[in-house]
């Protein structure tokens, strides 16, 4: 299944309005609802402290069951189905055969905070 190919205007215009993903969770740090980010490249996510970015794990079933991300395929606008696709989380279309990282989300609209 090829990745869907995400235009760079696109990405701009998610870099204009960031919209934070929650993680589910609250930071052991800071006690804070913790948020979704791209920690390295090759599509995996952690979920961050807002406070000061440290980073955790995003568990399997929490983002299979818990995070609540309504996600229009591309090309038919159906909603995209949550999957794992090798090792990242992804959103996936049967009748379009296609995906979408969930990176890709979260680095286009959520500000990449380091540590
Ligand atoms: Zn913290
Ligand atoms: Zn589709």
């Amino acid at each position: 299944m090829p990745q869907y190919p995400i235009d760079k205007s696109i990405r701009e215009i998610w870099k204009l309005y960031p919209v934070r993903i929650g993680g589910k969770s609250l930071s052991e740090c800071h006690s804070k609802p913790t948020i979704l980010v791209q920690s390295m490249e090759g599509g995996f996510v952690t979920r961050n402290c807002p406070e000061c970015g440290s980073q955790a794990t995003l568990p399997r079933c929490t983002f299979l069951n818990e995070i609540d991300l309504w996600v229009a395929c591309p090309k038919c606008k159906g909603q995209m189905e949550k999957r794992i696709v090798g090792t990242n989380y992804a959103f996936t279309c049967d009748r379009c055969i296609l995906y979408i990282d969930l990176a890709v989300k979260t680095t286009a609209i959520v500000d990449r905070r380091q540590p």
